[in-house]
Protein backbone atom coordinates (compact mmCIF):
# COMPACT_ATOMS: atom_id res chain seq x y z
CA UNK A 1 0.00 0.00 0.00
CA UNK A 2 1.35 3.17 -0.99
CA UNK A 3 0.14 5.95 1.76
CA UNK A 4 1.00 9.92 1.27
CA UNK A 5 1.13 11.85 4.37
CA UNK A 6 0.20 15.49 4.28
CA UNK A 7 0.81 17.88 7.31
CA UNK A 8 2.29 21.32 7.19
CA UNK A 9 3.95 20.03 11.07
CA UNK A 10 7.21 18.48 10.80
CA UNK A 11 7.90 16.82 13.74
CA UNK A 12 4.07 15.55 13.06
CA UNK A 13 4.75 14.34 9.52
CA UNK A 14 7.76 12.36 11.11
CA UNK A 15 5.57 10.39 13.72
CA UNK A 16 2.76 9.55 11.33
CA UNK A 17 4.98 8.16 8.77
CA UNK A 18 7.13 5.99 11.49
CA UNK A 19 4.09 4.60 12.95
CA UNK A 20 3.26 3.63 9.32
CA UNK A 21 6.41 1.74 8.58
CA UNK A 22 5.70 0.30 12.03
CA UNK A 23 2.40 -0.86 11.52
CA UNK A 24 3.32 -2.52 8.08
CA UNK A 25 6.98 -2.54 6.88
CA UNK A 26 6.00 -3.42 3.53
CA UNK A 27 4.14 0.00 2.99
CA UNK A 28 5.96 2.89 1.49
CA UNK A 29 4.98 5.99 2.88
CA UNK A 30 5.93 9.80 1.22
CA UNK A 31 5.23 13.01 2.83
CA UNK A 32 4.07 16.62 1.50
CA UNK A 33 4.10 19.45 3.49
CA UNK A 34 1.32 21.47 1.90
CA UNK A 35 -1.92 20.72 -0.49
CA UNK A 36 -0.14 22.09 -3.35
CA UNK A 37 2.89 20.13 -3.01
CA UNK A 38 0.71 16.77 -2.05
CA UNK A 39 -1.30 17.32 -5.31
CA UNK A 40 1.87 17.76 -7.32
CA UNK A 41 3.24 14.12 -5.77
CA UNK A 42 -0.24 13.08 -6.79
CA UNK A 43 -0.81 14.02 -10.41
CA UNK A 44 2.58 11.96 -10.43
CA UNK A 45 2.49 8.86 -8.52
CA UNK A 46 -0.53 6.56 -7.32
CA UNK A 47 -1.65 6.42 -3.21
CA UNK A 48 -4.26 4.33 -2.22
CA UNK A 49 -4.53 6.31 1.26
CA UNK A 50 -3.83 10.08 2.04
CA UNK A 51 -3.14 11.11 5.58
CA UNK A 52 -4.53 14.49 6.04
CA UNK A 53 -4.07 16.87 8.08
CA UNK A 54 -7.30 19.08 9.27
CA UNK A 55 -5.61 22.14 10.22
CA UNK A 56 -3.54 23.28 7.46
CA UNK A 57 -2.76 27.12 6.80
CA UNK A 58 -3.88 26.82 3.28
CA UNK A 59 -7.52 26.14 3.93
CA UNK A 60 -10.01 24.40 6.34
CA UNK A 61 -9.41 20.32 6.18
CA UNK A 62 -12.85 20.03 4.66
CA UNK A 63 -12.33 22.78 1.91
CA UNK A 64 -9.32 20.41 1.06
CA UNK A 65 -11.08 17.19 1.04
CA UNK A 66 -13.51 18.69 -1.75
CA UNK A 67 -10.68 20.38 -4.03
CA UNK A 68 -8.89 16.63 -3.69
CA UNK A 69 -12.33 14.77 -4.11
CA UNK A 70 -13.19 17.40 -7.06
CA UNK A 71 -9.98 17.12 -9.38
CA UNK A 72 -10.83 13.45 -10.42
CA UNK A 73 -7.45 13.43 -12.06
CA UNK A 74 -5.23 13.30 -8.97
CA UNK A 75 -6.77 9.75 -8.89
CA UNK A 76 -7.69 10.16 -5.06
CA UNK A 77 -8.09 7.06 -3.22
CA UNK A 78 -9.04 6.87 0.19
CA UNK A 79 -8.71 10.10 2.59
CA UNK A 80 -7.90 9.78 6.41
CA UNK A 81 -8.09 13.14 8.48
CA UNK A 82 -5.64 13.44 11.48
CA UNK A 83 -6.03 16.23 14.12
CA UNK A 84 -5.43 17.37 17.52
CA UNK A 85 -8.73 17.83 18.21
CA UNK A 86 -11.23 14.84 19.08
CA UNK A 87 -14.40 16.84 18.05
CA UNK A 88 -17.32 14.93 16.85
CA UNK A 89 -18.57 17.76 14.77
CA UNK A 90 -15.57 17.69 13.16
CA UNK A 91 -15.20 13.76 12.34
CA UNK A 92 -19.02 14.17 10.55
CA UNK A 93 -18.26 16.70 8.58
CA UNK A 94 -15.00 15.61 7.34
CA UNK A 95 -16.92 12.24 6.63
CA UNK A 96 -19.74 13.94 4.80
CA UNK A 97 -16.78 15.66 2.89
CA UNK A 98 -15.56 12.37 1.51
CA UNK A 99 -13.25 11.45 4.26
CA UNK A 100 -13.34 7.85 4.99
CA UNK A 101 -11.79 7.81 8.45
CA UNK A 102 -10.45 9.80 11.25
CA UNK A 103 -7.92 9.52 13.81
CA UNK A 104 -6.88 12.01 16.76
CA UNK A 105 -3.07 12.62 16.34
CA UNK A 106 -2.57 12.26 20.43
CA UNK A 107 -4.49 8.39 19.91
CA UNK A 108 -2.01 7.24 17.31
CA UNK A 109 -1.06 4.03 17.72
CA UNK A 110 0.73 1.75 15.31
CA UNK A 111 -1.05 -1.57 16.33
CA UNK A 112 -4.28 0.72 15.08
CA UNK A 113 -3.04 2.19 12.52
CA UNK A 114 -3.16 -0.82 10.19
CA UNK A 115 -6.45 -1.51 10.34
CA UNK A 116 -7.43 1.70 10.24
CA UNK A 117 -6.04 2.51 6.92
CA UNK A 118 -6.78 -0.66 5.48
CA UNK A 119 -10.31 0.07 6.38
CA UNK A 120 -10.11 3.15 4.72
CA UNK A 121 -8.85 1.73 1.96
CA UNK A 122 -11.68 -1.07 1.38
CA UNK A 123 -14.56 1.65 2.19
CA UNK A 124 -13.58 3.71 -0.28
CA UNK A 125 -13.34 0.98 -2.68
CA UNK A 126 -16.95 0.23 -1.69
CA UNK A 127 -18.39 3.25 -1.71
CA UNK A 128 -16.71 4.12 -5.46
CA UNK A 129 -18.35 0.00 -6.57
CA UNK A 130 -21.93 1.32 -5.29
CA UNK A 131 -21.25 4.66 -7.04
CA UNK A 132 -20.86 3.46 -10.48
CA UNK A 133 -23.86 1.07 -9.87
CA UNK A 134 -25.84 3.86 -8.74
CA UNK A 135 -24.88 5.46 -12.23
CA UNK A 136 -25.77 2.97 -13.88
CA UNK A 137 -29.05 2.54 -12.73
CA UNK A 138 -29.76 6.10 -13.18
CA UNK A 139 -28.27 5.85 -16.70
CA UNK A 140 -30.51 2.79 -17.73
CA UNK A 141 -33.91 4.40 -16.29
CA UNK A 142 -33.23 7.84 -17.85
CA UNK A 143 -32.19 6.40 -20.87
CA UNK A 144 -33.72 4.87 -24.00
CA UNK A 145 -32.26 1.14 -24.10
CA UNK A 146 -31.48 1.34 -28.28
CA UNK A 147 -30.54 4.71 -28.83
CA UNK A 148 -28.83 5.68 -25.37
CA UNK A 149 -31.16 9.05 -25.68
CA UNK A 150 -32.70 10.38 -22.71
CA UNK A 151 -36.25 8.83 -22.64
CA UNK A 152 -39.50 11.25 -22.40
CA UNK A 153 -39.97 11.24 -18.68
CA UNK A 154 -36.63 12.59 -18.17
CA UNK A 155 -36.14 14.81 -21.23
CA UNK A 156 -39.65 16.44 -19.51
CA UNK A 157 -37.35 16.76 -16.43
CA UNK A 158 -34.49 17.70 -18.55
CA UNK A 159 -36.56 20.86 -20.59
CA UNK A 160 -37.98 21.84 -16.69
CA UNK A 161 -35.21 21.90 -14.47
CA UNK A 162 -32.54 22.93 -17.24
CA UNK A 163 -33.52 24.37 -20.38
CA UNK A 164 -36.99 26.11 -19.13
CA UNK A 165 -35.79 27.69 -15.96
CA UNK A 166 -32.80 29.60 -17.90
CA UNK A 167 -35.45 31.04 -20.36
CA UNK A 168 -37.67 33.65 -20.74
CA UNK A 169 -39.18 36.28 -23.66
CA UNK A 170 -35.72 37.55 -23.92
CA UNK A 171 -33.81 34.20 -23.93
CA UNK A 172 -36.60 32.38 -25.67
CA UNK A 173 -36.18 28.46 -26.53
CA UNK A 174 -37.58 26.13 -29.41
CA UNK A 175 -38.66 22.50 -29.04
CA UNK A 176 -38.80 20.42 -32.29
CA UNK A 177 -40.19 17.05 -32.66
CA UNK A 178 -39.62 15.11 -35.74
CA UNK A 179 -41.59 12.22 -36.84
CA UNK A 180 -40.69 9.67 -39.07
CA UNK A 181 -43.70 9.18 -41.77
CA UNK A 182 -44.96 5.50 -41.94
CA UNK A 183 -42.31 3.80 -39.95
CA UNK A 184 -45.28 0.78 -38.96
CA UNK A 185 -44.53 -0.28 -42.51
CA UNK A 186 -40.64 -0.14 -42.73
CA UNK A 187 -41.44 -2.00 -39.12
CA UNK A 188 -43.81 -4.63 -41.16
CA UNK A 189 -42.06 -4.93 -44.23
CA UNK A 190 -38.05 -5.18 -43.31
CA UNK A 191 -38.97 -6.85 -39.56
CA UNK A 192 -38.35 -5.28 -36.30
CA UNK A 193 -34.09 -5.87 -36.18
CA UNK A 194 -34.27 -3.38 -39.68
CA UNK A 195 -36.03 -0.94 -38.05
CA UNK A 196 -34.17 -0.73 -34.97
CA UNK A 197 -30.85 -0.45 -36.98
CA UNK A 198 -32.61 2.18 -39.00
CA UNK A 199 -33.47 4.35 -36.27
CA UNK A 200 -29.84 4.08 -34.92
CA UNK A 201 -28.85 5.18 -38.26
CA UNK A 202 -31.42 8.44 -37.67
CA UNK A 203 -30.23 8.89 -34.44
CA UNK A 204 -26.50 9.87 -35.46
CA UNK A 205 -27.95 11.61 -38.68
CA UNK A 206 -29.76 14.40 -36.11
CA UNK A 207 -26.50 14.15 -33.54
CA UNK A 208 -24.31 15.03 -36.52
CA UNK A 209 -26.59 18.42 -36.61
CA UNK A 210 -27.26 19.13 -32.86
CA UNK A 211 -25.05 21.27 -31.13
CA UNK A 212 -23.66 20.69 -27.46
CA UNK A 213 -26.37 22.70 -26.04
CA UNK A 214 -29.11 21.10 -27.86
CA UNK A 215 -30.28 18.21 -26.71
CA UNK A 216 -31.87 14.99 -28.51
CA UNK A 217 -34.12 12.52 -26.96
CA UNK A 218 -36.49 9.52 -28.28
CA UNK A 219 -40.10 10.36 -27.44
CA UNK A 220 -41.37 7.48 -28.51
CA UNK A 221 -40.93 5.09 -31.05
CA UNK A 222 -40.46 7.12 -34.29
CA UNK A 223 -40.77 10.23 -32.88
CA UNK A 224 -37.83 12.58 -31.41
CA UNK A 225 -37.53 16.10 -29.21
CA UNK A 226 -35.00 18.08 -29.75
CA UNK A 227 -34.57 21.08 -27.34
CA UNK A 228 -33.42 24.30 -28.78
CA UNK A 229 -32.49 26.76 -25.92
CA UNK A 230 -32.22 30.20 -26.58
CA UNK A 231 -32.34 30.93 -29.92
CA UNK A 232 -31.93 34.29 -31.76
CA UNK A 233 -34.47 34.69 -34.09
CA UNK A 234 -37.39 32.46 -35.96
CA UNK A 235 -34.84 32.24 -38.89
CA UNK A 236 -32.26 30.18 -37.03
CA UNK A 237 -34.92 27.59 -35.93
CA UNK A 238 -35.98 27.24 -39.40
CA UNK A 239 -32.26 26.66 -40.25
CA UNK A 240 -31.73 24.10 -37.84
CA UNK A 241 -35.21 22.70 -38.49
CA UNK A 242 -34.32 22.60 -42.21
CA UNK A 243 -31.05 21.05 -41.39
CA UNK A 244 -32.52 17.93 -39.41
CA UNK A 245 -34.97 17.30 -42.26
CA UNK A 246 -32.13 17.41 -44.93
CA UNK A 247 -30.37 14.50 -42.41
CA UNK A 248 -32.75 12.71 -42.63
CA UNK A 249 -34.26 12.90 -45.98
CA UNK A 250 -31.13 11.93 -47.61
CA UNK A 251 -30.63 7.93 -48.53
CA UNK A 252 -29.46 6.00 -45.47
CA UNK A 253 -27.82 2.86 -46.03
CA UNK A 254 -29.11 0.27 -43.31
CA UNK A 255 -28.23 -3.88 -43.74
CA UNK A 256 -27.15 -2.96 -46.98
CA UNK A 257 -30.78 -2.10 -48.20
CA UNK A 258 -31.32 1.88 -49.03
CA UNK A 259 -34.08 3.60 -47.33
CA UNK A 260 -35.24 6.84 -47.74
CA UNK A 261 -37.63 8.55 -45.32
CA UNK A 262 -40.18 11.21 -45.09
CA UNK A 263 -40.56 13.09 -41.84
CA UNK A 264 -42.71 15.36 -40.09
CA UNK A 265 -42.26 18.41 -37.73
CA UNK A 266 -43.75 20.66 -35.49
CA UNK A 267 -42.58 23.33 -33.26
CA UNK A 268 -43.49 25.34 -30.21
CA UNK A 269 -41.63 27.83 -28.61
CA UNK A 270 -41.33 29.16 -24.78
CA UNK A 271 -42.79 30.64 -23.73
CA UNK A 272 -44.80 32.29 -26.05
CA UNK A 273 -46.91 28.83 -26.68
CA UNK A 274 -46.32 27.30 -23.24
CA UNK A 275 -45.65 27.59 -19.95
CA UNK A 276 -44.17 24.26 -18.55
CA UNK A 277 -42.54 21.36 -20.73
CA UNK A 278 -45.86 19.21 -21.16
CA UNK A 279 -47.54 21.59 -22.35
CA UNK A 280 -44.74 22.95 -24.33
CA UNK A 281 -44.26 18.84 -25.96
CA UNK A 282 -48.33 18.82 -26.30
CA UNK A 283 -48.26 22.07 -28.26
CA UNK A 284 -45.49 20.69 -30.53
CA UNK A 285 -47.02 17.74 -31.16
CA UNK A 286 -50.31 19.48 -32.01
CA UNK A 287 -48.14 21.40 -34.74
CA UNK A 288 -46.80 18.07 -35.63
CA UNK A 289 -50.08 16.32 -36.37
CA UNK A 290 -50.70 19.14 -38.94
CA UNK A 291 -47.46 18.88 -40.54
CA UNK A 292 -48.53 15.08 -41.01
CA UNK A 293 -51.78 16.04 -42.21
CA UNK A 294 -50.56 19.00 -44.88
CA UNK A 295 -48.14 16.54 -46.33
CA UNK A 296 -44.62 14.95 -45.88
CA UNK A 297 -41.73 16.61 -44.68
CA UNK A 298 -43.31 19.49 -43.58
CA UNK A 299 -42.31 21.82 -40.59
CA UNK A 300 -45.27 23.61 -38.86
CA UNK A 301 -45.29 26.25 -36.05
CA UNK A 302 -47.86 25.29 -32.89
CA UNK A 303 -50.32 28.31 -33.60
CA UNK A 304 -52.88 29.01 -31.02
CA UNK A 305 -55.71 28.33 -33.45
CA UNK A 306 -54.46 24.96 -33.69
CA UNK A 307 -55.37 24.34 -29.86
CA UNK A 308 -58.95 25.05 -30.80
CA UNK A 309 -58.58 22.39 -33.40
CA UNK A 310 -57.04 20.26 -31.50
CA UNK A 311 -59.74 20.44 -28.62
CA UNK A 312 -62.22 20.08 -31.50
CA UNK A 313 -60.67 16.83 -33.15
CA UNK A 314 -60.14 15.40 -29.59
CA UNK A 315 -64.37 15.92 -28.56
CA UNK A 316 -65.00 14.43 -31.65
CA UNK A 317 -62.74 11.61 -30.71
CA UNK A 318 -64.56 10.87 -27.62
CA UNK A 319 -67.65 11.13 -28.86
CA UNK A 320 -66.65 8.47 -31.57
CA UNK A 321 -65.77 6.38 -28.70
CA UNK A 322 -69.18 6.89 -26.81
CA UNK A 323 -71.40 6.48 -29.80
CA UNK A 324 -69.96 2.99 -31.07
CA UNK A 325 -70.39 1.90 -26.82
CA UNK A 326 -73.64 2.88 -27.41
CA UNK A 327 -74.22 1.43 -31.10
CA UNK A 328 -75.62 5.01 -32.38
CA UNK A 329 -74.25 5.52 -35.46
CA UNK A 330 -75.94 5.61 -38.38
CA UNK A 331 -75.65 3.67 -42.32
CA UNK A 332 -76.86 4.99 -45.12
CA UNK A 333 -77.00 3.42 -48.68
CA UNK A 334 -76.64 5.38 -51.82
CA UNK A 335 -77.88 3.44 -55.02
CA UNK A 336 -75.24 2.14 -57.66
CA UNK A 337 -77.23 1.81 -60.85
CA UNK A 338 -76.72 0.06 -64.16
CA UNK A 339 -75.38 3.18 -66.61
CA UNK A 340 -77.59 1.78 -69.44
CA UNK A 341 -80.68 0.20 -67.75
CA UNK A 342 -80.90 2.22 -64.84
CA UNK A 343 -81.83 -0.76 -62.61
CA UNK A 344 -80.18 -0.71 -59.25
CA UNK A 345 -77.63 -3.10 -59.25
CA UNK A 346 -76.45 -2.66 -55.06
CA UNK A 347 -75.68 0.00 -52.77
CA UNK A 348 -72.70 1.72 -51.01
CA UNK A 349 -72.56 2.09 -47.44
CA UNK A 350 -71.98 5.32 -46.27
CA UNK A 351 -71.56 6.02 -42.33
CA UNK A 352 -73.67 9.01 -40.64
CA UNK A 353 -73.59 10.83 -37.21
CA UNK A 354 -76.24 9.82 -35.19
CA UNK A 355 -78.95 13.33 -35.96
CA UNK A 356 -79.92 13.90 -32.41
CA UNK A 357 -75.78 14.36 -31.46
CA UNK A 358 -74.70 16.85 -33.31
CA UNK A 359 -73.70 17.42 -37.17
CA UNK A 360 -70.35 15.78 -38.09
CA UNK A 361 -69.72 14.82 -41.80
CA UNK A 362 -68.20 11.78 -42.74
CA UNK A 363 -65.48 13.70 -44.07
CA UNK A 364 -64.99 15.43 -40.64
CA UNK A 365 -65.04 12.53 -38.51
CA UNK A 366 -63.49 9.99 -40.31
CA UNK A 367 -60.24 11.06 -40.45
CA UNK A 368 -60.36 11.62 -36.75
CA UNK A 369 -61.19 7.77 -36.47
CA UNK A 370 -58.78 6.70 -38.35
CA UNK A 371 -55.91 9.03 -36.57
CA UNK A 372 -57.41 7.54 -33.74
CA UNK A 373 -57.54 3.86 -34.75
CA UNK A 374 -61.19 3.84 -33.37
CA UNK A 375 -62.03 3.53 -37.28
CA UNK A 376 -60.90 0.28 -36.65
CA UNK A 377 -64.09 -0.52 -34.31
CA UNK A 378 -66.30 1.80 -35.96
CA UNK A 379 -65.76 0.00 -39.62
CA UNK A 380 -66.65 -3.27 -38.17
CA UNK A 381 -69.93 -1.98 -36.85
CA UNK A 382 -70.68 -0.08 -40.08
CA UNK A 383 -69.31 -3.35 -42.03
CA UNK A 384 -71.74 -5.93 -40.32
CA UNK A 385 -74.47 -3.56 -39.84
CA UNK A 386 -74.40 -3.01 -43.70
CA UNK A 387 -74.16 -7.04 -44.47
CA UNK A 388 -77.25 -7.30 -42.19
CA UNK A 389 -79.49 -4.88 -44.02
CA UNK A 390 -78.11 -6.45 -47.42
CA UNK A 391 -80.26 -9.48 -46.51
CA UNK A 392 -83.43 -6.79 -45.73
CA UNK A 393 -82.83 -5.02 -49.02
CA UNK A 394 -82.48 -8.41 -50.84
CA UNK A 395 -85.60 -9.65 -49.73
CA UNK A 396 -86.93 -6.15 -51.28
CA UNK A 397 -85.56 -6.89 -54.76
CA UNK A 398 -85.82 -9.37 -57.40
CA UNK A 399 -82.66 -8.49 -58.36
CA UNK A 400 -79.03 -10.02 -57.21
CA UNK A 401 -77.74 -6.80 -55.49
CA UNK A 402 -74.43 -6.25 -54.24
CA UNK A 403 -73.45 -4.02 -51.12
CA UNK A 404 -70.41 -1.76 -51.28
CA UNK A 405 -68.20 -0.97 -48.13
CA UNK A 406 -65.51 1.83 -47.36
CA UNK A 407 -62.96 -0.01 -45.82
CA UNK A 408 -59.85 1.91 -44.32
CA UNK A 409 -56.44 0.86 -44.54
CA UNK A 410 -55.71 0.22 -40.79
CA UNK A 411 -58.87 -1.69 -40.71
CA UNK A 412 -57.64 -3.91 -43.56
CA UNK A 413 -55.05 -5.24 -41.78
CA UNK A 414 -56.30 -5.72 -38.54
CA UNK A 415 -56.78 -8.52 -36.67
CA UNK A 416 -59.09 -10.97 -38.28
CA UNK A 417 -60.42 -8.69 -41.03
CA UNK A 418 -61.52 -11.06 -43.64
CA UNK A 419 -62.52 -14.09 -40.97
CA UNK A 420 -64.90 -10.72 -39.79
CA UNK A 421 -66.27 -10.05 -43.23
CA UNK A 422 -66.38 -13.50 -44.53
CA UNK A 423 -68.41 -14.70 -41.15
CA UNK A 424 -70.98 -12.11 -41.33
CA UNK A 425 -71.90 -12.89 -45.09
CA UNK A 426 -71.96 -16.79 -44.03
CA UNK A 427 -74.40 -15.41 -40.53
CA UNK A 428 -76.89 -13.94 -43.16
CA UNK A 429 -76.50 -16.84 -46.02
CA UNK A 430 -75.04 -14.10 -48.49
CA UNK A 431 -72.79 -15.02 -51.28
CA UNK A 432 -69.08 -13.74 -50.77
CA UNK A 433 -69.12 -12.41 -54.30
CA UNK A 434 -72.30 -9.92 -53.65
CA UNK A 435 -69.94 -7.72 -51.28
CA UNK A 436 -67.33 -5.39 -52.29
CA UNK A 437 -64.88 -3.91 -50.57
CA UNK A 438 -63.88 -0.46 -51.49
CA UNK A 439 -60.02 0.81 -50.59
CA UNK A 440 -58.04 4.51 -51.49
CA UNK A 441 -55.31 4.00 -53.24
CA UNK A 442 -53.56 5.46 -50.25
CA UNK A 443 -53.56 1.89 -48.96
CA UNK A 444 -51.61 0.35 -52.02
CA UNK A 445 -49.19 3.00 -51.90
CA UNK A 446 -46.70 1.33 -49.23
CA UNK A 447 -46.93 -2.06 -51.32
CA UNK A 448 -47.42 -3.47 -47.71
CA UNK A 449 -47.14 -7.49 -47.68
CA UNK A 450 -49.84 -7.30 -44.87
CA UNK A 451 -52.07 -5.33 -47.23
CA UNK A 452 -51.84 -7.43 -50.03
CA UNK A 453 -52.44 -10.74 -48.39
CA UNK A 454 -55.28 -9.45 -47.16
CA UNK A 455 -56.77 -8.74 -50.79
CA UNK A 456 -55.88 -11.99 -51.88
CA UNK A 457 -57.32 -13.31 -49.73
CA UNK A 458 -60.76 -11.89 -49.77
CA UNK A 459 -60.87 -12.16 -53.37
CA UNK A 460 -59.67 -16.04 -53.48
CA UNK A 461 -62.98 -16.14 -51.21
CA UNK A 462 -64.73 -14.45 -54.40
CA UNK A 463 -65.15 -10.65 -52.44
CA UNK A 464 -64.90 -7.78 -55.54
CA UNK A 465 -62.10 -5.47 -54.55
CA UNK A 466 -62.67 -1.64 -55.64
CA UNK A 467 -59.82 1.05 -55.68
CA UNK A 468 -61.93 4.21 -54.52
CA UNK A 469 -61.79 7.77 -55.56
CA UNK A 470 -59.47 6.86 -58.94
CA UNK A 471 -57.64 9.99 -60.78
CA UNK A 472 -57.75 11.98 -57.27
CA UNK A 473 -54.38 10.45 -56.35
CA UNK A 474 -51.41 8.37 -57.86
CA UNK A 475 -53.54 6.25 -60.09
CA UNK A 476 -50.99 3.90 -60.81
CA UNK A 477 -51.31 1.58 -63.30
CA UNK A 478 -48.99 -0.73 -61.34
CA UNK A 479 -51.37 -0.68 -58.53
CA UNK A 480 -54.10 -2.03 -61.13
CA UNK A 481 -51.80 -4.92 -62.39
CA UNK A 482 -50.56 -5.74 -59.21
CA UNK A 483 -53.21 -5.88 -56.47
CA UNK A 484 -56.33 -7.90 -57.16
CA UNK A 485 -58.53 -5.17 -58.54
CA UNK A 486 -62.06 -5.80 -60.32
CA UNK A 487 -63.64 -2.55 -60.11
CA UNK A 488 -62.63 1.34 -60.50
CA UNK A 489 -64.48 4.15 -58.70
CA UNK A 490 -63.49 7.35 -61.01
CA UNK A 491 -63.58 10.00 -58.87
CA UNK A 492 -66.87 12.62 -59.10
CA UNK A 493 -64.45 15.80 -59.22
CA UNK A 494 -63.23 14.19 -62.79
CA UNK A 495 -66.82 14.23 -64.01
CA UNK A 496 -67.46 17.77 -62.70
CA UNK A 497 -67.68 18.70 -67.02
CA UNK A 498 -69.43 21.56 -68.54
CA UNK A 499 -70.49 20.66 -72.13
CA UNK A 500 -67.30 22.15 -74.10
CA UNK A 501 -64.38 20.98 -71.68
CA UNK A 502 -63.20 18.53 -74.40
CA UNK A 503 -59.62 18.43 -73.11
CA UNK A 504 -61.08 17.19 -69.52
CA UNK A 505 -63.20 14.88 -71.38
CA UNK A 506 -60.56 13.52 -73.78
CA UNK A 507 -58.71 13.07 -70.82
CA UNK A 508 -61.44 11.09 -68.72
CA UNK A 509 -62.04 9.31 -72.23
CA UNK A 510 -58.60 7.94 -72.75
CA UNK A 511 -58.48 6.94 -68.57
CA UNK A 512 -61.87 4.85 -69.27
CA UNK A 513 -60.68 3.13 -72.44
CA UNK A 514 -57.27 2.17 -70.33
CA UNK A 515 -59.09 0.41 -67.47
CA UNK A 516 -61.56 -1.02 -69.42
CA UNK A 517 -58.80 -2.78 -71.61
CA UNK A 518 -57.35 -4.07 -68.14
CA UNK A 519 -60.75 -5.63 -67.64
CA UNK A 520 -61.82 -3.83 -65.63
CA UNK A 521 -65.29 -3.02 -64.67
CA UNK A 522 -65.67 0.89 -64.04
CA UNK A 523 -68.21 3.28 -61.80
CA UNK A 524 -68.95 6.96 -62.18
CA UNK A 525 -69.07 8.49 -58.90
CA UNK A 526 -70.97 11.76 -58.21
CA UNK A 527 -73.06 11.90 -61.11
CA UNK A 528 -75.56 14.87 -60.84
CA UNK A 529 -76.21 16.17 -64.26
CA UNK A 530 -78.19 14.57 -67.04
CA UNK A 531 -75.53 15.80 -69.78
CA UNK A 532 -72.68 13.58 -67.06
CA UNK A 533 -75.03 10.91 -67.96
CA UNK A 534 -75.08 10.84 -71.56
CA UNK A 535 -71.42 11.14 -70.83
CA UNK A 536 -70.74 8.10 -69.21
CA UNK A 537 -73.17 6.24 -71.34
CA UNK A 538 -70.79 7.84 -74.64
CA UNK A 539 -68.40 6.33 -72.58
CA UNK A 540 -69.76 2.57 -72.06
CA UNK A 541 -69.66 3.02 -68.05
CA UNK A 542 -70.63 0.19 -66.39
CA UNK A 543 -72.54 1.53 -63.45
CA UNK A 544 -73.13 4.86 -62.12
CA UNK A 545 -73.80 6.40 -58.61
CA UNK A 546 -74.85 10.12 -57.71
CA UNK A 547 -77.91 12.77 -56.10
CA UNK A 548 -79.01 12.73 -60.56
CA UNK A 549 -80.60 9.19 -59.68
CA UNK A 550 -80.19 8.55 -55.96
CA UNK A 551 -78.63 10.07 -52.68
CA UNK A 552 -77.63 8.49 -49.77
CA UNK A 553 -80.68 7.38 -47.36
CA UNK A 554 -81.22 5.28 -44.02
CA UNK A 555 -82.59 1.95 -44.66
CA UNK A 556 -85.97 2.64 -43.52
CA UNK A 557 -86.20 4.84 -47.02
CA UNK A 558 -85.68 1.96 -49.33
CA UNK A 559 -87.47 -0.55 -47.85
CA UNK A 560 -91.20 0.87 -46.55
CA UNK A 561 -92.33 1.30 -49.86
P1 LIG B 1 -66.65 7.99 -50.82
O1 LIG B 1 -66.35 6.58 -50.49
O2 LIG B 1 -66.06 8.54 -52.05
O3 LIG B 1 -68.22 8.11 -50.83
C1 LIG B 1 -68.91 8.84 -51.76
C2 LIG B 1 -69.21 10.20 -51.25
O4 LIG B 1 -69.73 11.01 -52.29
C3 LIG B 1 -70.30 10.16 -50.18
O5 LIG B 1 -70.03 11.20 -49.27
C4 LIG B 1 -71.55 10.49 -50.98
O6 LIG B 1 -72.59 11.03 -50.20
C5 LIG B 1 -70.99 11.48 -51.95
N1 LIG B 1 -71.78 11.56 -53.17
C6 LIG B 1 -72.46 10.57 -53.78
N2 LIG B 1 -73.04 11.03 -54.91
C7 LIG B 1 -72.70 12.33 -55.03
C8 LIG B 1 -72.99 13.36 -55.99
O7 LIG B 1 -73.67 13.16 -56.98
N3 LIG B 1 -72.43 14.58 -55.76
C9 LIG B 1 -71.67 14.84 -54.68
N4 LIG B 1 -71.20 16.06 -54.54
N5 LIG B 1 -71.40 13.91 -53.75
C10 LIG B 1 -71.90 12.67 -53.94
P2 LIG B 1 -70.12 10.97 -47.74
O8 LIG B 1 -71.23 10.08 -47.40
O9 LIG B 1 -70.08 12.32 -47.12
O10 LIG B 1 -68.80 10.19 -47.42
C11 LIG B 1 -67.57 10.81 -47.55
C12 LIG B 1 -66.47 9.81 -47.42
O11 LIG B 1 -66.42 9.25 -46.12
C13 LIG B 1 -66.62 8.61 -48.32
O12 LIG B 1 -66.22 8.94 -49.60
C14 LIG B 1 -65.71 7.62 -47.66
O13 LIG B 1 -64.38 7.86 -48.02
C15 LIG B 1 -65.88 7.96 -46.22
N6 LIG B 1 -66.77 6.99 -45.60
C16 LIG B 1 -68.11 6.97 -45.50
N7 LIG B 1 -68.53 5.87 -44.83
C17 LIG B 1 -67.42 5.16 -44.52
C18 LIG B 1 -67.16 3.93 -43.81
O14 LIG B 1 -68.06 3.20 -43.37
N8 LIG B 1 -65.86 3.56 -43.65
C19 LIG B 1 -64.84 4.31 -44.14
N9 LIG B 1 -63.58 3.88 -43.95
N10 LIG B 1 -65.03 5.46 -44.80
C20 LIG B 1 -66.32 5.88 -44.99
CA1 LIG C 1 -66.57 4.74 -51.45
CA1 LIG D 1 -65.38 7.62 -53.83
Amino acid sequence: MRILVVDDNLADRMIANRMLCESNPNWVVEEADSVTNAKELLSKFHFDVVLLDYLMPEARGTEHITTLRAEAHLGVGAIVMMSTVNSEPVIQRCLKAGAQDFIVKTELDSKRMERIFLHAKKNYETERELLSSHEHVKYVSERDPLTGLLNRYHFIKRLENDVLMRSNKTKPSALLLLDINKFRFINDDFGHHFGDELILTVVRKLLQECEQTQTLCRLHADCFGIAMPHYSSQNEINRFAQKLLTAVNAPLLVNGIQVRLTVSMGIAVYPNDASKATELIQRAEIAMYRAKNLGTNTICYFESNMQNEFSWSFKIESSIAELIADNKFNVNYQPIYNCKTKDILGYEALLRWPTDCGEYEPDEFIPIAEQSKLIIPLGKWAAERAIADLKTLQLHSELKLSMSINVSPLQLISEGFSEMIKSALRKHEIPYDQLIVEITETALMYNNSDIQSVLRELSAAGIKIALDDFGTGFSSISHLMNFPVNIVKVDKSLFQLENGQLKHMSLLRGLVIMLQGLDLLVIAEGVEHHHQHVFCEELKLDKLQGFLFGKPVPLSRLTDA
